[in-house]
């Protein structure tokens, strides 16, 4: 078996404006880095396109509409303080969420075993009716919903390991028991959100705040806490939002991991999805910023999906 890489090149004309953190560079280094590698594995597929109703299952109407009428015929428009599209945002936007339900289907169709999407712009700041924190659409909560619509599944668990708290995808499925939201972030820190006492009505998320200067093996002892509530619920398909900006040298945030860390619990997650959902993994790419490390550490994260196989 092998591990899918859904990417596409429209994420090259989502454009944030000069100086933003979010820049088109953060996928290519990536991408460009895996084609040096060329993995024989690794099996590159481009997102599909898929039906709005799918959307509709994750954000509000209203709120859809206002995304498509926001992106400019030219120059730039802000949708909050710093989250900004461009005209090429659109297909952009589309393609992020196209990536997670193509690398669905590859791992439900036994195309591959796991898989990776290479995306822009991230998804889980993004709760039902706004876009925060430079994203618009909630790609990964899209894959949740899908996976219970299309496949009927009734256990979904999301591991968010991006340093900062995944409120948007937290908000959707606060209420939803057959999704189980569980995030690592540095703690206070932006959104604000992720504290122990938001638990889901069902007892559903579980969030695990960290000072800023956590180290990797203070990290990694706390992940233990991530792996004992899967075991506890049993998911039949796992998604990872995959941020790799809780790096040591990330810009944003004050988190101390190394890039071989990222490689560490990636596996660690994989061996314990054997035993409850045969590997049936989807990581998709949140946060990141630092291009050095972020590129390092998708191609740690990328062996361990691998190496899995
Ligand atoms: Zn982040």
């Amino acid at each position: 078996m092998k591990t899918g890489l859904i990417t596409s090149d429209t994420y090259q004309n989502h454009n944030t404006g000069d100086g933003h953190p979010e820049k088109i560079d953060r996928v290519t280094v990536v991408i460009d880095n895996f084609k040096k590698l060329d993995n024989k594995n690794l099996i590159w597929k481009k997102p599909s396109k898929f039906n709005r109703s799918l959307l509709e299952i994750t954000h509000n109407s209203d709120y859809i509409n206002f995304v498509e009428k926001s992106f400019p015929e030219k120059g730039l428009s802000f949708l909050d303080g710093d989250t900004i599209v461009s005209p090429g945002s659109k297909d952009a936007t589309l393609d992020a969420v196209g990536s997670i339900i193509t690398a669905i289907d590859g791992v439900q169709n036994k195309d591959f075993k796991n898989a990776f999407c290479a995306v822009r712009p991230p998804g889980h700041h993004a709760e039902k009716n706004k876009a925060m924190g430079f994203c618009i659409y909630n790609n990964v909560a899209v894959g949740a919903n899908y996976l219970i619509n299309k496949y009927k599944l009734k256990k979904i668990a999301i591991i968010d390991f991006d340093v900062h708290h995944g409120n948007g995808t937290q908000d959707i499925f606060y209420d939803n028991e057959k999704v189980l939201y569980i995030s690592t972030h540095q703690y206070p820190y932006y959104p604000g959100s992720g504290t122990n006492d938001e638990k889901g009505k069902h007892n559903n998320i579980l969030n695990i705040p960290l000072p800023a200067g956590t180290t990797s093996e203070e990290y990694l002892n706390a992940y233990e806490f991530v792996l004992n509530k899967i075991k506890e619920f049993k998911p039949e398909f796992i998604l990872l939002s995959a941020g790799f900006d809780a790096h040591k040298d990330d810009p944003l945030a004050q988190l101390q991991l190394e890039s071989k860390d990222f490689y560490n619990i990636t596996k660690r997650t994989l061996e314990l999805s054997k035993q409850y959902c045969d590997g049936k993994v989807v990581s998709i790419l949140e946060g990141g910023y630092d291009l050095q490390a972020l590129q390092e550490s998708t191609e740690m994260h990328v062996k361990a999906l691998l190496e899995f196989n």
